[in-house]
């Protein structure tokens, strides 16, 4: 039985993502030379809009910035890695922040009608595809007994999360397995890990297939938000795919199951209380809270000293025990815009990050 290697008690890798745009600040957003900092000059207007030249300054600093990258120079950087050693058994999570139409969806995404403008997700599932191939004319090569013996099966899952509601985007695609009818969904545990008991598992065979669920999913959530009113940005949404390592001869043997998650989080962005109505700001209430879990999980994980991480707290966190810290490939991108009138919320996006960054 191959083991898991040690644990490499990793601390989440925390990168900035600029959407490119014609108006890019530099007055007031400096990105640093040295491709890790971006400095923020603000200054304050008076309640009258007289600037009183009180200039208010940040420096942030991160693992790294994306000006003006491809997806695939953010892809090589910073996932490909995770994806590889997900097929290797360790668990991997990859999230975007930020307000909305700051690029979380096109980061993780992409502009699926383009093959170019692939996000990370569409090509982590190309990436485990070919690695599969690839593992597998290398296991061959080697013609060793043992391994030979072992296959890869790749499932997938699309969950949303709205309101603390949650929502199986793949529900409605016949093929689905693993599915527990009737009831509403919930966090579980097992001796694999975490679950969602209701979510439907779809078993992919190649890269076209764990496209198309992606789509459907998509699709899905689209009429989802609709039907609800919402709009999509107001739902936190969990695509994973589940690597599982099985022997061929004893076709119930399990090896190693691993995890990958593709977090596209709700909208960070302050509402104004006074423009919007009771169900916006009890959407804004339950994604307010649910990141601020999310931060507090992350802040306790790296606290060594700390033996109860409150996971339990959103469905979020909860679904992600298994997934984030420790031994788990942990990524979080901060998609910010390099506008003017968004300065405070790129503001307020970068300081959730480098909350992550300094623990
Ligand atoms: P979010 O999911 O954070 O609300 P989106 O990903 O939907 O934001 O981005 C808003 C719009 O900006 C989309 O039309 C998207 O295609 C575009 N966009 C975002 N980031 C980029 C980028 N890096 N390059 C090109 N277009 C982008
Ligand atoms: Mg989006």
């Amino acid at each position: 039985r191959p083991e898991k290697k040690p644990s490499k008690n990793q601390r989440v890798k925390v990168w900035c993502r600029v959407r490119p745009t014609a108006y890019f600040d530099t007055e007031h957003l400096e990105l640093v030379p040295d491709g890790k900092s971006v400095n923020v000059h603000q200054k304050k207007e008076s309640a009258k809009g007289v600037v009183n030249n009180q200039i208010l300054d940040w420096s942030f600093r991160l693992d790294g910035i994306f000006h003006n990258a491809s997806q695939d120079h953010v892809f090589d950087t910073v996932a490909a890695d995770i994806v590889t050693s997900a097929l290797d058994g360790y668990n991997g999570t990859m999230m975007c922040y930020g307000q909305t139409g700051a690029g979380k969806t096109f980061t993780i995404t992409g502009a699926t009608e383009s093959y170019k403008q692939r996000g990370i997700l569409p090509q982590g599932q190309y990436h485990s595809c070919s690695e599969r191939l690839r593992k597998d004319l290398n296991i061959l090569s080697l013609s060793d007994f043992n391994l030979i013996r072992i296959f890869l099966i790749f499932r997938v899952s699309y969950l949303e999360i709205y309101n603390e509601s949650m929502v199986d985007l793949l529900a409605t695609l016949p093929e689905a397995i693993n599915q527990e009818n009737g009831g509403s969904m919930s966090v579980a545990e097992n001796q694999y890990g975490v679950y969602v008991k209701g979510l439907s598992c779809h078993l992919t065979q190649n890269e076209e297939e764990a496209l198309n669920y992606l789509f459907e999913g998509e699709t899905n959530r689209a009429i989802a938000a609709h039907s609800l009113n919402a709009q999509s940005s107001r739902s936190h949404c969990i695509f994973t795919l589940y690597i599982e390592t099985r022997s061929r001869v004893q076709s119930n043997a399990r090896y190693t199951v691993s995890k990958l998650n593709f977090v596209d989080l709700a909208g960070s962005e302050r509402l104004s209380k006074t423009k919007s109505d009771g169900k916006t700001q009890q959407e804004a209430m339950y994604i307010n809270k649910s990141l601020t879990f999310l931060e507090q999980v992350i802040v306790a994980l790296a606290d060594r000293r700390r033996e109860h991480i409150p996971f339990r707290q959103s469905k979020l966190t909860h679904c992600l025990k298994d997934s984030i810290g420790g031994n788990c490939n942990t990524l979080l991108i901060a998609n910010i815009w390099g506008e003017k009138q968004q300065l405070e919320e790129s503001v307020s996006t970068l300081r959730f990050a480098t909350r992550m960054m300094c623990v």
